[in-house]
């Protein structure tokens, strides 16, 4: 039996998935080659090159992993810590929550810095947390908090894990591409970002830069790592091997034309302007939702302007109200996690999506939908 499937069209302005370009589709619907082939190398080398460009990084290590971030995450963790060390997690939302459960199953004693959700990592929190823990091989912190919508200060948390001797961890997911990610100016230690958000490529791939330090700690272990797959050794034969690959794992080919393709709309913009457009898009947004009377959750100092949060409006019923904006509008948003959960919601304005008509279209849908 043949079960046709066509999505219905939607703005995507929630949490991630982005919209994807049509010239990014397009690109993904080229012909699959093979993923020895030395076309496809060349594509791999060519991507390498622009994670670097887009991360700011010079770091040999810098590729992209066949798999959603959660990956990523788990992969920069579970390859740098061994059962025994101790790992510094700042917590302000759900994705510090994870890194922290991901590191306690890797048999690392965690030691949480907590923060309210909608505030960002404190750094003094922090420091006397490393002062608490001075044996700790790591400190890992959310720079951009896509349940909360709250940027946290990556250049000074990395600055307090280097002073300290520490690695840094960063999740820039949601950040790579809307806000400054520095990686070499930080001194950042592992970062990985995700392609459905600011890179506006389709789910299932996450970009991922290790520093020098960091490959000299996993190829200082003393146990190997539990996961065969996220062996970074191994993993490095496939993306980094000299003149011949060896296999890994099939790469997603077709997923690597589009990110190839995202990147290049990226770079080719700049990622200034990039960051100038979504600063744009998110104060023409608070000033139209300003106009509604519907608040924001985070403070203007700490807000990112690719993931907005505001309160959900009085006399307004959060499920029933996005439910909405979706059957008449076509516009999906997202709702609250954990304990922010029916209380607020979440505006995606990331990459594609991120344009000023997009802005009002989504304002006026929410004035047409408020009581
Ligand atoms: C979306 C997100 C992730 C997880 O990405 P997946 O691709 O869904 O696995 C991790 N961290 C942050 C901050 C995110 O926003």
């Amino acid at each position: 039996m043949n079960y046709p499937f066509s999505p219905p069209p939607r703005l995507l302005m929630g949490p991630g998935p982005s919209n994807v370009s049509p010239e990014v589709l397009a690109a993904q619907a080229r012909p699959t080659i093979g993923h020895l082939d030395p076309g496809f190398v060349r594509l791999m080398d060519l991507i390498k090159g622009q994670l670097r460009a887009a991360f700011r990084t010079n770091n040999r290590v810098t590729f992209p992993l066949s798999a959603p971030a959660s990956l990523a995450m788990e992969m920069a963790l579970v390859t740098l810590l061994e059962p025994g060390d101790t790992a510094i997690i700042a917590q302000n939302g759900v994705f510090g929550g994870r890194m922290a459960e991901i590191a306690r199953r890797a048999g690392a004693t965690v030691q949480l810095v907590c923060a309210e959700w909608g505030k960002p990592v404190d750094p003094e929190a922090v420091r006397a947390s490393m002062l608490e823990a001075p044996q700790a091989k790591l400190l890992a912190f959310v720079h951009a908090e896509t349940s909360t919508g709250v940027r946290s200060d990556a250049a000074a948390l990395c600055a307090l894990a280097r002073e300290a001797g520490m690695l840094s961890v960063v999740d820039t997911v949601t950040g790579l591409g809307g806000i400054p990610v520095l990686v070499d100016d930080w001194h950042a230690d592992a970062v990985y970002a995700a392609t459905q958000k600011c890179l506006s490529a389709p789910p299932g791939l996450a970009p991922i830069t290790f520093s020098d330090r960091a490959v000299a700690a996993v190829m200082a272990r003393t146990s190997p790592i539990q996961s065969w797959f996220l062996d970074l050794g191994l993993m490095l034969g496939y993306w980094e091997g000299e003149g011949a690959r060896s296999y890994h794992h099939t790469a997603p080919v077709n997923a690597l034309y589009g990110l190839h393709e995202s990147l290049s709309r990226l770079l080719e913009e700049g990622l200034e302007t990039s960051w100038a457009r979504h600063r744009a898009a998110h104060e023409q947004l608070a000033d139209r939702l300003q106009g509604l009377g519907v608040a924001f959750v985070v403070d203007k100092a700490h807000r990112l302007p690719q993931l907005n949060t505001v309160w959900v409006p009085e006399g307004v019923e959060d499920a029933p109200a996005r439910r909405r904006l979706l059957d008449e509008f076509g516009i999906e948003i997202g709702g609250g996690l954990g304990p922010l959960a029916g209380r607020i919601w979440r505006i995606g304005l990331m990459g594609e999506t991120c344009r000023m008509e997009n802005v009002e279209r989504l304002a006026d849908a929410i004035a047409a939908i408020l009581p």
